[in-house]
């Protein structure tokens, strides 16, 4: 069903009549909700359709002919970059002087907001980030983005829908800025902002919305882009792709273990193999408490599959009695658990989330990899690129042992000692130096050491199943410790958490090919899951459960450093081998734990794949180097197969993953989010692009009008009478409704004369 609502077809040129009713009607056209209307005033119109509401209200101001051109604008995507986007599209709209008509065509293949945050997951599965740091609007530290559109952070949003009483319950609950919330709260949160915004949007706009819509083809026709979806095409003038998290074609190595499982199935019909682990509740709904799954991966996703097979099957933790310390827990199983492996390269799960101490808006501020730090050495070096690990780790270094000894001193001793020592830290010459002023304060078993960040496993835990067992739980333990003491108040997490804080630092040395190519090989092989273990993982809770888990028995990582894991297909099952000769455990369900990130050639999106044969974009390579994603430049524009920047079209969020890096991470509030400052840009770009067009249009208007008075002149010394003097406009004016006046300049002039009124 196709609605066209409120349509002033005396305008129609301008809206209505562009619409789907001029379109073959897709055979899925139910999913389609088109809905739009045209009224003079500027006064917004809200349309009730079955459960669906839309709205749309566009005034029509004096505008010419030319500078009325309607602007197409399509976002590809509305998960929360996509909202990004459309922010900024709202917010430069809104402070558009010369109200240039806009229509916005928005496309998701789900609902408009939550992207992967889908609102229908279940409430075990958390954000691993504080309310209060997550938000999807900008703020007064948000720069180069354009102009501000403020909205409420995600704890903000929390506490204002709970304060009216629209919590579901009725009653108040006690909202904790800095506790982790549901993904489907989160999701919730997405949807209500794009409806927000999409109340925000100016009179001169349009907005087409297209949800589950999955757009399957994008090319270029004639001088617009076409957008298709179900065998319909929609023109822009200027295309967002801000798709989000795509799923992966296997590879041929992955191919060839489904086969065999298959085939070994014959003889084992539980043995499973499971790839792609979202949704989780998909993945392992078939896993029985009869099971034994190993899980590949000790990180975020690891995290959602434990609490699926645990929490989410009835299992409960408690606290343990007041003999145990605080915060230890104990798991009552439910009866319907399989039996959990745990498996990964370092053998070690993520490292927890520290209480939230800096509030909404603090961070560190990097005192040594800083942005002119940055320039400075790309300035020396020959070709730009820099070295990551020679050149940034010892400044990054510098900074985490900032962080490290001043909330040591300070804790240990007193803010003033620790001060003190700060200045004196910051006045040594070179790393020499610096050592000898932290052994002077501090013993060396107190000592902040890299090595140990990097590989914390001592000599000792590696000589026996048994006692890396011991070791890995004390080491949680310790973990949940410093966590609980907070991100300022241990130094450990106060040192680990500026591994976060000076995340756009770090992302200014990689993107773009900042980095040799060697360099940049060893950042995503070594440096990155270092960094995600020590600063990107879940919150404390997920690690006093884990050990719960363990301690009832359900859950088993005392696989040690190097584990893997290959099918025996003569016993038709999985092997977990231990980092220990003969040490093994055998499974009967395997499951890669981490959300595929498919590069532009790996991904299965019809849309990828079509963008890939048609050229539209380029895998992006740092030399021989391909680290995924696609190749945008600095405007976010998308680089063609041929090299060419296509000044038009724009890729936003994990699809660049490999030109930039870390796009995943959601805005932060007071952190001048590259999210928003990327979004910001592009949108920024295109509203320049926008003023040139109109202002060629008006100089094309400006000449046309001097060519037609230069013409009326000399027909009036032609004709040499009274009436041949009369300005052209004015004459167009006169012959209006007349039927043998001239056709093309009387259209033109009639229309402008209509939206003057
Ligand atoms: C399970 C999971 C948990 C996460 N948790 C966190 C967290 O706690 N904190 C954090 O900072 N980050 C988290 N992330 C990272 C995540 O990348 C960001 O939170 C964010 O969702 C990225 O937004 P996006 O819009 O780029 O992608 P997505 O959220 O994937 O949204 C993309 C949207 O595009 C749509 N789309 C895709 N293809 C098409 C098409 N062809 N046509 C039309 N529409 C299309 C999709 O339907 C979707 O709505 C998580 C990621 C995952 C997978």
């Amino acid at each position: 069903m196709v609605f066209c609502a409120g349509a002033n077809l005396r305008h129609g040129g301008f809206g209505a009549v562009v619409g789907r009713r001029q379109k073959k009607v897709p055979p899925l056209c139910w999913r389609n909700l088109y809905i739009f209307s045209c009224s003079y005033d500027s006064s917004s119109e809200i349309i009730s359709l079955g459960n669906t509401r839309c709205f749309r209200h566009w005034s029509l101001r004096s505008y010419s002919f030319k500078e009325a051109y309607m602007y197409k604008i399509a976002v590809i995507g509305l998960g929360p970059r996509g909202i990004s986007v459309f922010d900024r599209i709202i917010a430069y709209a809104r402070n558009d002087a010369s109200a240039t008509p806009i229509e916005l065509y928005l496309f998701d293949s789900k609902e408009f907001g939550p992207g992967c945050h889908t609102t229908d997951q279940a409430d075990h599965l958390l954000v691993n980030t504080v309310a209060c740091q997550m938000t999807q609007f900008s703020d007064d530290t948000v720069r180069g983005a354009g102009p501000l559109l403020y909205g409420p952070s995600f704890s903000d949003w929390l506490i204002s829908k709970n304060g009216s009483g629209t919590n579901g319950v009725g009653a108040k609950v006690e909202i904790d800025r800095n506790g982790y919330y549901s993904r489907a709260l989160f999701g919730d949160y997405l949807r209500w902002g794009f409806e927000y915004l999409k109340k925000l949007a100016p009179p001169h706009m349009t907005i087409f919305l297209h949800n589950y819509a999955g757009v399957d083809d994008l090319s270029w026709q004639g001088n617009r882009w076409h957008v298709s979806y179900d065998g319909c095409a929609y023109p822009a003038d200027f295309v967002y792709l801000t798709t989000g998290h795509a799923r992966k074609v296997f590879s041929d190595a992955e191919r060839a273990l489904v086969q065999k499982v298959e085939a070994a199935r014959t003889r084992n019909p539980r043995l499973q193999l499971v790839l792609e682990p979202y949704p989780i509740r998909n993945a392992v709904s078939s896993v029985t408490a009869g099971d034994t799954m190993a899980i590949e991966g000790m990180g975020l996703t690891t995290f959602d599959l434990i609490s699926q097979l645990t929490a989410g099957r009835g299992g409960r933790y408690e606290p343990c009695g007041k003999m145990e310390p605080a915060g230890r827990l104990r798991y009552r199983p439910s009866g319907q658990e399989p039996k959990i492996l745990l498996y990964s390269r370092s053998g070690l799960p993520l490292t927890a989330r520290a209480v939230n101490q800096k509030g909404v808006f603090g961070q560190y501020k990097p005192k040594y990899l800083t942005f002119a730090k940055l320039d400075a050495l790309r300035a020396e070096s020959d070709g730009g690129q820099i070295d990551f690990q020679k050149q940034i780790i010892p400044l990054l270094w510098c900074d985490m042992q900032f962080a490290f000894y001043f909330a040591y001193l300070h804790t240990q001793r007193d803010k003033m000692t620790a001060l003190m020592f700060s200045n004196e830290f910051m006045a040594c010459e070179n790393a020499v130096a610096r050592q000898a002023l932290i052994d002077q304060h501090i013993d060396r078993r107190e000592q902040l050491s890299w090595d140990k960040l990097v590989d914390p496993v001592p000599p000792l835990a590696l000589k026996s199943r048994r006692q890396f067992d011991d070791w890995l739980r004390s080491f949680m333990w310790r973990d949940f410790e410093h966590a609980k003491l907070g991100n300022l108040d241990s130094p450990l997490k106060s040192a680990c958490d500026v591994l976060r804080d000076v995340r756009d630092v770090v992302r200014g040395a990689i993107d773009f090919g900042g980095l040799y190519e060697h360099s940049h090989r060893w950042v995503l092989s070594e440096f990155l899951p270092i960094m995600n273990r020590l600063a990107v993982g879940p919150p404390k809770e997920r690690i006093a459960q884990l050990l719960a888990l363990m301690d009832a028995g359900v859950v088993r990582a005392d696989f040690g450093p190097g584990a893997y894991c290959e099918l025996d297909e003569s016993g038709a099952s999985f092997t977990v081998h231990s980092q220990w000769a003969g040490e093994m455990a055998s499974a009967n369900v395997l499951v890669r734990g981490r959300a595929s990130l498919p590069g532009p050639l790996e991904d299965k999106s019809p849309l990828m794949r079509k963008l890939v044969q048609r050229g539209i974009v380029r895998p992006f390579m740092n030399g021989q180097f391909h680290p995924g994603g696609i190749t945008v430049d600095r405007n976010m524009n998308v680089v063609a197969q041929d090299g060419a920047a296509q000044t038009t079209l724009w890729a936003l969020g994990t699809l660049v993953e490999g030109c930039k890096f870390y796009t995943f991470v959601l805005p932060r509030p007071g952190a001048n989010s590259t999210t928003m400052v990327d979004a910001g840009r592009a949108v920024g770009n295109m509203m320049s692009a926008i003023a040139a067009r109109n202002a060629a249009r008006a100089a094309d208007v400006a000449a046309d009008a001097a060519a037609d008075a230069a013409a009326a002149a000399a027909a009036a010394v032609d004709a040499g009478t009274a009436e041949a003097q009369q300005a052209p406009n004015e004459r167009a004016a006169f012959y209006c409704g007349v039927d043998d006046a001239p056709a093309a300049p009387l259209a033109r002039a009639q229309l402008t004369a209509d939206f003057q009124h």
